[in-house]
């Protein structure tokens, strides 16, 4: 059963804004437009005139990269986007709530406190690689639960969530709520996407991004991907015109072959090099730990993070420290060859003392 009425009523009432029409060939005094360009960058499509209210052939592009049909997917500014959009449409002010795991992507947290909605968190099994507890997340969704917020391979502890604790979790969540499936990072590890299930469980969100994998963060483009009334619902709150014209371009065009193709042995070089870079930070006797990682990025626990953060910001390496559950813990991000020896020569400073 479909999940659209499990939105805010005022939401699925809603009906998409109707933008002045876009038709070639014609004279365009609908739209308010300058009908001069002042720009000399030159564009495909003139910067004088608004972009299309939504990418008709970014989103054919998209959809056949992420291997669902056009209907499904709404392209967003980043999936940043998609999770405002969801819990927008989702979650009533005050009343509903958002069940995520922790620790995960805070953006969840951060969208869900802006609507209003309340945030139940449920903790990961951490000394189980962090898997997803699915039986204290289901236990957690109350009557108001409208989105379960699940992401895999998870951040920031690298970890994915089993194939089959996705399915129990969807599967219990029919007809309660939406649940959400972050594959932000899923370029990265050797699970298959959880698109492919999408026509078998009409709750299931798949957000997927171009920032990661493909290295786009600069052009802020990604997707909503679900069933097609979802997406519809999703279509009606976000902004017209969401896309810029120059970001759609510099997407229509990284989704040539020739451009895929590079992108995706970026991605078995970045593979390759977080498998040299695992393997070498496990050596250090201030490592306690090194989590296994299906992303760009892994996770350590070390002897004093602190000290760990500071002896790489002396040498010009930023990496990321969360506290509170993770209080011994620092996440580093897999960079080019040269950036991890950077790395990895702070690190021998302290091995070293
Ligand atoms: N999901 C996850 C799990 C992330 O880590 C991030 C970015 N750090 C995002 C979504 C948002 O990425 P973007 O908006 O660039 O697509």
């Amino acid at each position: 059963m479909s999940i659209v009425k499990l939105a805010r009523t005022e939401i699925q009432a809603l009906t998409a804004y109707q933008a002045a029409a876009q038709v070639d060939d014609t004279v365009r005094l609908n739209a308010n437009e300058s009908p001069l360009v002042s720009s000399d960058r030159r564009f495909r499509r003139p910067l004088n005139r608004y972009p299309e209210v939504r990418p008709q052939r970014l989103q054919d592009a998209l959809a056949n990269r992420f291997g669902c049909r056009r209907e499904q997917l709404l392209v967003t500014r980043g999936s940043s986007e998609a999770i405002d959009l969801i819990i927008r449409t989702f979650c009533n002010a005050g009343k509903d709530n958002i069940v995520m795991p922790s620790p995960t992507f805070s953006m969840y947290r951060h969208y869900a406190l802006v609507q209003g909605a309340e945030v139940v968190e449920v903790e990961m099994l951490a000394e189980d690689d962090f898997a997803l507890d699915v039986a204290a997340t289901l236990a957690a969704c109350t009557e108001q639960t409208r989105v379960v917020f699940v992401c895999s391979p998870n951040n920031p502890t690298g970890t994915p969530v089993s194939r089959a604790d996705l399915v129990r979790l969807i599967e219990a969540r029919a007809n309660k709520s939406a649940v959400v499936v972050d594959e932000a990072y899923i370029e990265f590890s050797d699970e298959p996407s959880i698109i492919e299930l999408l026509e078998r469980y009409p709750n299931l969100i798949v957000l997927r991004t171009l920032s990661k994998a493909l290295g786009f963060a600069g052009a802020r483009c990604g997707a909503a991907i679900a069933a097609a009334d979802v997406v519809n619902m999703l279509n009606a709150v976000q902004s017209p015109y969401a896309l810029a014209t120059p970001v759609v371009e510099c997407i229509e065009d990284a989704m040539q072959s020739a451009q895929l193709r590079l992108a995706d042995k970026n991605v078995g070089d970045i593979i390759a090099e977080r498998e040299r870079v695992m393997a070498l930070i496990g050596n250090y006797d201030f490592v306690l730990k090194v989590w296994p990682s299906a992303a760009n990025f892994f996770l350590i626990r070390v002897t004093d993070a602190n000290l760990v953060m500071q002896r790489c910001r002396e040498h010009k390496v930023l990496l990321r420290y969360f506290g509170g559950e993770l209080a011994d813990c620092i996440r580093i991000t897999v960079g080019s060859v040269a950036d991890n020896n950077c790395l990895l020569q702070a690190l021998d400073t302290l091995a070293a003392d």
